[in-house]
């Protein structure tokens, strides 16, 4: 159990079928005013803090901090407002479940993902996944707008809650998107791109990943890829 797999959230074991970006625009009009940009650039792999930063170009980053907190409580609140809807459209991509109960007993599993934290933790709860994934443990889009910066974070997380010292290669990284792949590689870790969001898996090889897969649905290629 020496080794440490952080879960990208959407793309990689979870579709909301736009619902969490639609109530993630409007929390960012709400917040921002309606002269926020709202050109449809790509969310994909991008934090939560990040994606407001881009979203307030005309503000010192210390301010878009401060502004964080508001985000956060708009989007939240917007998401659990709409739980119901949001419960009725999610849905695991095929395979999730058996990859991460194969993979219980030879390594903890955490989430590492852009959302913020209450947000990813709802997402999970939805698709029934609070069991299988410690989010204790995990690192969120409200702790960094920098995603690589999120590996430390869990690590520390993952030491204080399991006492061993997670780094490098003992660390896995498993993502949709090229931000993922370069999350991991900027920490030394081990990194598993998948090719259930917006990227095709050779866009995402050319990203040169430990491993690649098109899908999570062949439980000894993921236990095999993630392992090594
Ligand atoms: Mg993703």
């Amino acid at each position: 159990m020496e080794r440490l797999i952080l879960w990208d959230v959407d793309g990689t074991l979870l579709s909301t079928d736009g619902i969490a970006a639609e109530a993630m625009r409007a929390a960012i009009r709400e917040v921002v005013g309606p002269a926020a940009p709202m050109a449809r650039t790509s969310y994909a792999g991008k934090t939560d803090w990040q994606i407001i930063r881009e979203s307030l170009p005309s503000l010192p980053p210390e301010e878009v901090g401060a502004r964080l907190h508001d985000f956060a409580a708009a989007y939240l609140g917007r998401l659990e407002a709409q739980r119901a809807e949001l419960l009725a459209r999610s849905r695991l991509f095929p395979g999730v479940p058996a990859a991460l109960e194969a993979l219980r007993g030879l390594a903890y599993q955490a989430p590492l993902t852009g959302n913020i934290a209450a947000v990813a933790r709802l997402k999970l709860e939805c698709v029934g996944l609070l069991g299988l994934l410690d989010v204790a443990a995990g690192a969120y889009g409200d702790d960094h707008h920098h995603r690589p910066e999120l590996v430390p974070v869990a690590a520390d997380r993952a030491k204080a809650r399991y006492g061993h010292d997670f780094q490098g290669r003992a660390i896995v990284v498993v993502g949709d998107t090229p931000h993922d792949i370069a999350c991991g590689k900027a920490n030394g870790a081990r990194t598993v791109a998948v090719a259930t969001g917006p990227y095709p898996l050779d866009e995402l090889l050319a990203h040169g990943p430990d491993a690649a897969l098109p899908t999570l649905a062949d439980t000894e290629a993921v236990v095999a890829a993630v392992l090594g």
